[in-house]
């Protein structure tokens, strides 16, 4: 587990730095803990990493992570309600003192100067003012190092698309998708792709990812689908079952066939209709929540 927290702990120090959250040279765990807060939320609720080949093994802060999200459905951690939070960061710092600060430290090289101390007991660790200088001097630089040593530990357990651009956000954010809600008018597609409802006006069609953005982060038109507000906030994140897969394929012919923004389709030689099934594999063999179904009307 050291391989993962270590480099957290580098990324939320350089980030308490940088957001001036240190005073007199202390950084106050609870603020290290936030940091922690925001990184593991990300990857563990929105992302689904794993932090432990084994669902059973995973580390405990990520386990009431998990749980908390499935017990509450939320799945933003900016709208987790305020004492959740705070018992979440709570035992962030717990964890801090038990399994982070010490080890930090005993894995460094002797000839390296430390980049802070800490105390049993202290409520915050000490950065000198030589140490702040470097980070506030180095920042990208050591972000980019974190996240190089957190994605090689995620990537021996996640077959997951985009990681290292996954690593590096911690406030996933997506693009406005309006001009592909009108080329699917265009196109003739105002049916819901899963119930089969008419959506209609522009302003009703919700543009679904098939296989979801949490887990291919990316805009692919072949991807996309139109649909009713009902079915794409009740699928959420998670992947239709299977007979939409064969359903979405013979959709995107009937799209190659319009001859129309092949270029999009056919990007850096890819075939689509192999890479959706590729990916919609992945995710089964990640065990991506699967199997949803509309209910049709
Ligand atoms: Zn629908």
């Amino acid at each position: 587990m050291s391989a993962s927290y270590k480099p957290a702990l580098l990324r939320a120090i350089v980030e308490c730095v940088q957001r001036n959250r240190i005073e007199n040279g202390r950084i106050l765990l609870v603020d290290l803990a936030e940091q922690f807060l925001g990184m593991y939320w990300t990857q563990t609720v929105v992302f689904r990493f794993r932090h432990s080949p084994r669902t059973a093994a995973q580390p405990e802060i990520v386990q009431r992570m998990s749980e908390v999200a499935d017990a509450t459905g939320i799945r933003q951690a900016d709208l987790l309600p305020a004492m959740v939070r705070t018992k979440l960061v709570t035992q962030l710092s717990r964890v801090l003192t038990i399994n982070v600060l010490q080890a930090f430290h005993t894995s460094k090289p002797v000839q390296m100067s430390p980049l802070y101390s800490w105390e049993k007991e202290d409520d915050s660790i000490e950065v000198s003012v030589e140490s702040e200088q470097f980070i506030r001097a180095n920042a990208e630089a050591l972000k980019l190092i974190a996240n190089y040593y957190w994605a090689r530990f995620l990537t021996r357990l996640n077959a997951s698309p985009r990681l290292i651009d996954k690593i590096e956000r911690d406030k996933p954010r997506r693009a406005a998708l309006h001009g592909v809600a009108a080329a699917m008018v265009a196109r003739g597609e105002t049916m819901c792709f899963y119930c089969g409802v008419n959506v209609g006006p522009l302003n009703r069609i919700h543009v679904d990812h098939f296989i979801p953005w949490t887990f291919v982060f990316e805009d692919k038109p072949w991807n996309l689908v139109a649909a009713c507000e009902p079915c794409n906030l009740k699928k959420a994140d998670t992947l239709p079952a299977e007979p939409y897969l064969q359903r979405l394929i013979e959709l995107n012919r009937r799209r190659w066939s319009l001859n129309e923004n092949r270029t999009s389709f056919m990007a850096a030689g890819v075939n689509p209709e192999e890479q959706l099934k590729e990916l919609y594999g992945l995710a089964l063999s990640a065990e991506w929540p699967a199997g949803w179904a509309a209910v049709v009307p």
